[in-house]
């Protein structure tokens, strides 16, 4: 089959009804129109840990800068070790980190050298202290054998004057501030970070400190929300919870659209109450309703108002928080980075059997582990209902059965994918 047939097949679900759309192709429809965040600021070494870079860095220096010692011991000509079993050298100074020798290593000589001292000049090699033997003040013998070079870090070994050190969209961890300083480098353009507004939409939501009446319940989306994005490193515009009235609605799209770059809501997209915010959606930008092939998570809106992208996610508690792993944050990873990456997924032995028929993606909740042969293991934690999230608090991956899935046997490899934020 070649490439362009492949494009050009289209998916089962399309045939049977409009809307309907398989999990990853929903994803790539997704990332296709997005437009990463263009913005750049310039900030500090600390303040940049997990932004992305916005520029490539080029090594301004040679790391080390110096040819060094990697041991206390004592830096030698290693041609002074090639004739004689043990053979004996003047001890004619020493030199510690941060020093410089002024005079030169000559033959038959060598020099008390500590880790992370310059070399001298004359000497190629140190020699540990371990495997000298001193025999007075001005004189050593020493042990083994040799290998030229032995026991010295080379000038711009771990990184060369010039090198592309760290690439444009990585997001900075705390071993690349680290490389920067060792460079030097005080500060960094990194992109700004995506603004994203969110809220819960729904009559029958409660905010915290108020009291439930029959028929009542918090609104828990917006923590479960929040903490997704936190961990994610966006910036945060919590507009609370909106009721289902279509004046209220259109004013909330209105103004976040006019505050952010994403639009996050939960609730109010399934059958019944869809009809009105799509309605009003439809009104305000370009929409599209998604019967996504998933559970839990099926309905999903997604589309833009203005610059704005926005993505209405299921009601469930279980579902928007599958929706927004799944779709909501490549998306985010994507703005914020410029880059599509693959989620990380890992084959693990599922130790249950799970009982699917094809049709649907499939994320039950699962908990992974090391057994005792230090194998990848994988379990499920129990009921799976699209409003248990205690099944997302206990579980630590989703267990990913594909539409194509016909159920799992105790003992089959299932590809599992870990709960991270990143
Ligand atoms: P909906 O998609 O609005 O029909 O909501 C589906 C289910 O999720 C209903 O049982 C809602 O009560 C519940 N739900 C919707 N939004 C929230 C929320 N923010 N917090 C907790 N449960 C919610
Ligand atoms: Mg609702």
């Amino acid at each position: 089959m070649s490439p362009s047939d492949r494009f050009n097949e289209p998916s089962c679900a399309d045939d049977h009804e409009p809307g309907v759309r398989r999990v990853a192709d929903a994803r790539n429809d997704i990332l296709k129109q997005l437009r990463p965040v263009q913005g750049i600021e310039k900030l500090a070494l600390r303040a940049a840990l997990n932004r992305f870079l916005a520029e490539p860095i080029l090594s301004p220096a040679n790391v080390p800068g110096h040819d060094n010692s990697a041991m206390d011991g004592y830096a030698v000509r290693g041609a002074d070790l090639d004739g004689d079993e043990r053979p004996r050298l003047r001890l004619v100074g020493s030199l510690y980190a941060g020093q410089r020798y002024d005079g030169e290593c000559a033959a038959g000589e060598c020099i008390r050298i500590m880790t992370g001292a310059p070399m001298p000049d004359g000497a190629d090699t140190v020699i540990m202290q371990e495997q000298a033997r001193v025999i007075d003040d001005a004189s050593i013998e020493i042990v083994g054998r040799h290998r030229h070079g032995e026991n010295v870090r080379l000038a711009g070994e771990d990184i060369a004057l010039g090198d592309a050190v760290l690439e444009a969209g990585r997001r900075l961890t705390p071993a690349d501030i680290g490389i920067l300083a060792s460079l030097g480098i005080a500060e960094v353009q990194v992109y700004r970070r995506p603004r994203v507004a969110f809220f819960s939409t729904g009559d029958e939501l409660r905010s915290l400190g108020e009291t439930l009446n029959t028929g009542d319940v918090y609104d828990s989306n917006r923590y479960s929300l929040y903490g997704m994005l936190r961990q994610l490193d966006v910036e945060l515009l919590d507009m609370g919870v909106i009721r289902d009235d279509p004046e209220q609605l259109r004013e909330a799209f209105t103004s976040a659209a006019a505050m952010a770059d994403v639009i996050v809501t939960s609730g109010g997209v399934s059958v019944g109450e869809a009809d009105f915010t799509r309605e009003i959606l439809e009104a305000l930008g370009n929409m599209h309703f998604w019967k996504i092939l998933m559970k839990p998570g099926r309905p999903l809106s997604f589309g833009n108002i203005g610059d704005t992208a926005f993505f209405g996610l299921p009601g469930n508690p279980v579902a928007v928080m599958v929706t927004f792993l799944q779709f909501v944050q490549p998306a985010l990873r994507y703005l914020a980075s410029g880059r599509e990456e693959t989620p990380l997924t890992l084959p693990a032995r599922c130790l249950h059997t799970i009982r699917k028929r094809p049709g649907r993606h499939e994320f039950p909740r699962g908990i992974y582990r090391s057994d005792a042969d230090g194998q990848l293991v994988v379990t499920t934690t129990g009921q799976q209902g699209s409003g248990i999230l205690t099944s997302m608090s206990r579980g630590n991956c989703f267990i990913l059965l594909p539409e194509d899935n016909a159920g799992v046997e105790e003992g089959d490899w299932v590809r599992i994918q870990p709960f991270v934020c990143y």
